[in-house]
């Protein structure tokens, strides 16, 4: 008998009609003979609707403030466990919903963005052992002095694989409305070809870089506990993909994916002084405020005496970034210029480790196609670049085909 965390998203529980076909694919698990645990997110667009209404009421400036937001959003999730609890109750089935902090999800403080910092199973395993199928609510978690965290957009991910990895569970199910991780967002290039297997790393870098179908802590600790993940259709019964170390992808492939995000916008420092500690002078503020600072380029200066330095900063700090930018006294340049009509375009595998030449392919792919690159980074499995928004689609499918992952 194994033990299976099935975690459904969004659009798997958006009405009561797809609850119940939910409460069918736990029943189908059960008939094999296993165990079952539940993880689930919000009815799609409940989430959204949620933070709409903290932000017409508040600026959510302090971490006081954040605590009432989570206490908000988490709701969500709230209503569609006990649905779900009842429609298995109403199949016959045994069935339990506990809340984040019934459950044991301690996380860390950082309200809107906390980690979960370890699940106290008790309450879930006794569920378990009584017969019952207990059902979580993904996404939300309880700090130590009792308040109600929020683990980030998309958490619920991290709340199954957690979830997963703390029950030694033999393997966590994800199930959302695509049947698996693709070469690129299928929602954007209909010649995406889903993947039998990605490689935990990959799939790392591709979260990281946009690919929203699993957020990015999931794939750190299914990673870390090996937790053996898929992700799948709730509406096919088609076979998902997989993710294993990187030696168990069998495919040979150099570049395994292509991934844009959309949430980042560029500040440009037109004439900063070009001096030692000018760049920790910029820099520090921006961190002191927990804002995360991602592509950066400085040129060298001609002149010696000014030169000009660009980063991007997640769109939603950027106000915050130009307040800490111009309040930080050290810091002196002639103009600041941002831009958030931008996208991140990353090009992703770990054949990168062992070939050259792929960047070039990229870069050569987006001058055909006449699109400027504005910022380029780099590690050791991907590329990414800064290109003006309007290009995105374009370059995601030009790159496609450039790296031959069309589908046949
Ligand atoms: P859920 O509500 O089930 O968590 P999400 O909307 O968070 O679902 O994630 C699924 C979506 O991720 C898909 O609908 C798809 O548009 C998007 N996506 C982006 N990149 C990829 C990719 N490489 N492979 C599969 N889906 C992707
Ligand atoms: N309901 C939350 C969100 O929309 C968490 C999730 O769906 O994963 O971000
Ligand atoms: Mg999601």
């Amino acid at each position: 008998m194994a033990l299976i965390v099935q975690k459904f998203g969004g659009t798997s529980v958006a009405n009561t009609e797809r609850i119940r076909n939910v409460a069918k694919k736990v029943q189908k698990e059960l008939k094999k003979g296993n165990k079952v645990a539940v993880v689930l997110s919000a009815m799609s667009g409940v989430t959204d609707q949620l933070v709409g209404y903290t932000k017409e009421v508040s600026e959510l400036r302090t971490a006081e403030e954040l605590a009432e937001y989570d206490t908000v959003v988490a709701s969500g999730e709230q209503v569609t466990v006990g649905l779900l609890a009842l429609a298995l109750m109403s199949m016959g089935i045994k069935a339990k919903s506990f809340l984040g902090w019934q459950a044991g999800i301690k996380t860390d403080k950082i309200h809107s963005k906390a980690r979960i910092e370890g699940i106290d199973v008790k309450v879930i395993k006794d569920a378990l052992k009584k017969g019952f199928v207990p059902i979580i609510p993904g996404f939300q978690g309880i700090t130590d002095d009792n308040r109600i965290t929020t683990l980030g957009r998309g958490g619920s991910d991290t709340s199954g694989v957690a979830l997963a990895a703390a029950l030694k569970a033999d393997r966590c199910d994800i199930y959302t409305d695509v049947d698996g991780v693709y070469t690129t967002d299928p929602r954007i290039n209909p010649k995406a070809r889903k993947l039998q297997k990605v490689a935990y790393e990959e799939m790392l870098e591709m979260a990281s870089l946009g690919a929203k179908v699993l957020q990015t802590r999931s794939v750190e600790l299914a990673m870390k506990y090996h937790v053996r993940t898929q992700v799948l259709s709730s509406f096919s019964d088609e076979p998902g993909t997989l993710l294993v170390d990187e030696e168990e992808v069998m495919e040979r492939r150099l570049i395994t994916g292509i991934t844009y995000s959309k949430s980042d916008a560029r500040v440009t420092l037109i004439g900063v002084e070009d001096s030692p500690g000018v760049a920790a002078a910029i820099f520090g503020p921006l961190a002191d405020g927990e804002i995360n600072v991602d592509m950066i380029v400085q040129n060298i200066s001609e002149d010696g005496k000014s030169t000009d330095i660009t980063f991007t900063v997640a769109k939603t700090d950027l106000k915050r970034a130009i307040a800490a930018i111009e309040k930080a006294k050290k810091v002196k340049y002639k103009k600041l210029l941002t831009d958030s009509n931008v996208a991140k375009v990353s090009v992703v595998g770990v054949g990168m480790r062992s070939h050259a030449g792929l960047a070039q392919q990229m870069f050569k792919t987006l001058a055909d196609k006449g699109i400027n690159i504005l910022v380029i980074s780099t590690s050791e499995i991907k590329v990414s670049v800064l290109i003006n928004e309007e290009y995105t689609e374009l370059a995601v499918r030009a790159l496609h085909t450039a790296y031959g992952l069309d589908k046949k």
